[in-house]
């Protein structure tokens, strides 16, 4: 058995969150010298892009970007903000941003507007010819932080060591490293994405009893209740604690073990949010995200991912009116590109995915740049060995759907 010793810590991204709860008019990009007066940690940049004016990075970003053309992607998570999504030739989630990614056949670079673990994904389903390119590489994100690949190998010892090998299978969600990746590629693992959570717990369930799932236990719990697993039949493994917290008999017990973290982003909605929405507006539809609690899921009308979410809305009648429960910058464009219904964020405080919010335009310019000079700046590899598990995991989850 395996004791870890290292103290639990709040990942940074989750303190500067904060920092960034404004209003809708503040939310608009200032200069990055402006911006970091907040006193985050960001990547530090040549000091002449940290000055520069919101109008003048437009101008260079459409120059540089037009020079590069065919030979440059550049891809955009629906949660970046406006004045980098512009720039964006494709649009997405993490699943279907990776997806455009494995199939550029002409692209040289692509530069992924979007955090770490998705730029690495891009990477390893690229293949090594493709060059992927993060604009700033503090931008990371808290989830994928909460599973320390050390600790998912301990976890994972400690398990196998109980259960025995074949009863339990590794899913990891899309929000993880690649070395989480390929620690379920390694062991009849599989990875899943908010939109294909349920068919790879039916896969799992079908060639074994239990389910290690990492690292959100919000979208693990959800996705278990919706295949009729009863909430007491999934426990929650504290990586601070010896056996996650719990004695042999619980985890021989349990049908799924779910991974102590959470996106510090969906944690914010609750259950008094949607009753309020519902006072205000009782014609009011709600939908939120999988990777909210149980109970904000349970009280929401829909839930799913974010190309779902985006879907429901723009498929949904005119006139009819939407509390939404994900990204502001998302539900802030969902709003202004449906004019025809009402589409407003649950939570009254708005507040960017702070780690999404680091990818700021000068970081864009300065990329962009790079590369007309003939310097990739911010390249994302992920080693071969690595890559090589984790698109085992990976390929299985694109056979099953
Ligand atoms: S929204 Fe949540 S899961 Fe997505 S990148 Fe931000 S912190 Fe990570």
């Amino acid at each position: 058995m395996v004791v870890t010793v290292r103290e639990p810590t709040i990942p940074i991204t989750e303190i500067e969150q904060s920092a960034f709860c404004q209003t809708d008019e503040e939310l608009k990009s200032k200069s990055l010298l402006e911006e970091l007066k907040v006193d985050v940690r960001w990547q530090k940049l040549p000091v002449s892009y940290m000055r520069m004016e919101p109008e003048e990075l437009d101008r260079r970003i459409l120059e540089a970007r037009a020079a590069l053309g065919t030979r440059l992607m550049i891809l955009g998570h629906h949660y970046q903000r406006d004045e980098i999504i512009r720039f964006a030739d494709l649009r997405g989630d993490s699943f279907k941003l990776s997806q455009f990614a494995a199939e550029q056949e002409d692209a040289e670079y692509i530069i992924f507007c979007g955090v770490h673990f998705m730029a690495e994904t891009a990477s390893i389903l690229g293949g090594p010819d493709k060059k992927v390119v993060l604009p700033n590489l503090t931008a990371g994100c808290s989830m994928a932080d909460m599973a320390h690949v050390d600790d998912v190998l301990d976890c994972w010892d400690d398990l196998s060591g109980l259960l025995g090998d074949g009863a339990i299978t590794p899913i990891t969600y899309m929000n993880s490293t690649a070395a989480i990746k390929a620690m379920c590629g390694r062991n009849d693992g599989i990875v899943c994405t908010s939109s294909n959570a349920e068919a790879t717990y039916k896969w799992a369930l079908e060639k074994g009893e239990k389910i290690l799932f990492l690292p959100d236990q919000h979208l693990g719990r959800n996705t278990g209740v919706k295949m009729g697993i009863r909430p007491d039949e999934m426990i929650v493994w504290n990586p601070f604690k010896s056996m996650g917290g719990h004695t042999e008999d619980e985890l021989r017990q349990a049908k799924v073990i779910l991974w102590q973290g959470h996106c510090s982003v969906h944690t914010r909605f609750t259950v008094p949010q949607i009753e309020e929405a519902r006072q205000r507006h009782p014609d009011v539809n709600v939908v939120v995200h999988p990777e909210c609690t149980m109970e904000v899921v349970q009280a929401a009308d829909s839930n799913g991912s974010t190309e779902f979410i985006k879907k429901t809305i723009e498929d949904a009648a005119p006139g009819t009116k939407w509390a939404v429960g994900t990204e502001i910058s998302l539900v802030n464009r969902l709003a202004k590109e449906n004019p025809d219904k009402t589409v407003f964020c649950l939570d009254s405080v708005v507040c960017p995915c702070s780690t999404m919010y680091r990818i700021h335009p000068a970081y864009l310019s300065w990329v962009l740049d790079g590369l007309n000079e003939g310097i990739v700046l911010n390249e994302i590899v992920v080693d071969p060995e690595t890559a090589g598990y984790a698109k085992i995991a990976l390929d299985r989850m694109l056979s099953i759907v």
